[in-house]
């Protein structure tokens, strides 16, 4: 029987993992070793419960006594903590989902890899953070890393049976967000409620945010750069309004591969959970007659800033990835509580690395995972003095 663990279990990711790993038989046909969530333990333990899960762990000290008494009565061992999920890595599964938001995703991840097995990433900010690092300790481990992002599992599958050095360029699709048909001069004033309301994606609060600002197709840039190990100047980023077109791989004779299907989280996962075999997946069949027409424009940097300092992030590589995503997800806790407009998250991404950059040399080669959780400190510290800049403008 097949072992897995699902980090991050709670989220729109996991539930999604959740609602494949019970139509393929869920606890008949797994061993599930270890399922973490955050806040909502009553979901935790309901998951936990199905799945006759062996720990359950809530990323929340505080969490711990709901937790406990939400799972009485059985033998699933219960934790709580980052230490706690950090050690649920360590109890070794064949496949493991990383599907925690943010930078708190990444030790998780790095510790499963030591395994082996099979990583199937979701955590788009592990690649972002600590890319090198990430790819040779799987690669020391002999450990499968496994793109879930959407898009990154479309160039993925497009690559099967290719040679990466044919590659000439990727093309990665941008929704464009909820706010994407909006005049620029109206962005400044763009509330959460408006940036929350995506037009074809059903995800996590702050994934969807940063779909409308577009630093989550800046993250994935750098996720592209990190995992296909391609240059950056061989990555393009195109608006495709319908996402249906998953994202595409040109090739030096002028071929190019598109991957498209319905926008369903349960195709890139469900491909992750079964590679490299496919098996049926519950997704909506594509009617390309029915659709009638896909559209596509290009990106324009102005109305997003993320893009060019994606590019800026990339050329100078090291420990940049980990100062932009930490500055992000400053930016993004200051929008969501209301004390940061729309477009003043970039304003504080780019300040925070300014100023990150004048303190210490970000290009420097990122050795340990040390090296990266102490520039994540000290990035979100530099942000919050950047938020302060950046308001009182
Ligand atoms: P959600 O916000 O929906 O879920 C996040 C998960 O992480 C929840 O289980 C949450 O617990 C848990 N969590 C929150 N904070 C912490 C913490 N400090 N430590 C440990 N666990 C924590 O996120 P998504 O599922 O949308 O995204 C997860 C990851 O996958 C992100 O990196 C995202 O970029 C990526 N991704 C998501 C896609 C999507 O469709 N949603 C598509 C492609 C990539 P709880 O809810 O119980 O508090």
């Amino acid at each position: 029987m097949r072992s897995v663990s699902v980090f991050g279990a709670t989220g729109s990711v996991g539930e999604n993992t959740f609602d494949l790993l019970m139509r393929e038989g869920g606890a008949s046909a797994y061993r599930t070793v270890a399922l973490t969530g955050g806040r909502n333990v009553a979901r935790l333990a309901e998951m936990a419960r199905a799945l006759r899960a062996e720990i359950a762990v809530t990323a929340f000290d505080d969490c711990l006594p709901a937790l406990r008494d939400a799972l009485a009565g059985t033998d699933i061992e219960v934790a709580a903590g980052s230490a706690a999920v950090h050690d649920a890595a360590d109890r070794p599964a064949d496949w493991v989902m990383s599907a925690i938001v943010g930078a708190a995703g990444l030790v998780p991840g790095m510790r499963a890899l030591r395994h082996g097995g099979k990583l199937a990433l979701a955590n788009k900010e592990s690649l972002v953070t600590a890319g090198q690092l990430l790819m040779a300790t799987a690669a020391a481990n002999e450990a499968t890393v496994l793109p879930v992002d959407s898009e990154h599992s479309a160039i993925f599958q497009a690559l099967v049976g290719e040679d990466i050095a044919a590659v000439e360029r990727i093309i990665l699709t941008a929704s464009g967000g909820a706010l994407r048909d909006w005049p620029l001069e109206r962005l400044a004033s763009a509330t959460v409620a408006e940036a929350l309301a995506h037009p074809n994606w059903s995800m996590g609060a702050r994934i969807t945010i940063d779909s409308a600002s577009m630093f989550n197709k800046a993250l994935e840039v750098i996720e592209t750069r990190e995992f296909f190990g391609v240059d950056p100047a061989q990555i393009e980023v195109i608006i495709h309004p319908e996402s249906i077109i998953h994202s595409l791989v040109g090739f030096r004779d002028g071929a190019v591969m598109a991957h498209l299907g319905a926008p369903d989280m349960r195709h890139p996962i469900g491909y992750a959970l079964n590679w490299p075999k496919r098996q049926t997946l519950p997704v909506a069949r594509l009617d390309l007659a029915a659709l009638g027409g896909l559209s596509f424009r290009a990106p324009d940097e102005i109305r997003f800033p993320a893009l060019r300092l994606a590019r800026e992030v990339m050329a100078v590589r090291g420990l940049a990835g980990a100062a932009f995503n930490a500055a992000k997800e400053v930016a993004l806790d200051h929008f969501i509580a209301g004390e940061l407009g729309f477009m003043q998250m970039a304003a504080v991404v780019e300040a925070t690395l300014n100023r990150v950059s004048s303190d210490c040399s970000l290009g420097n080669a990122v050795l340990t995972l040390e090296d990266v959780l102490q520039m994540d400190h000290l990035a979100r510290i530099k942000a919050a003095e950047a938020v302060t800049m950046v308001k009182g403008r």
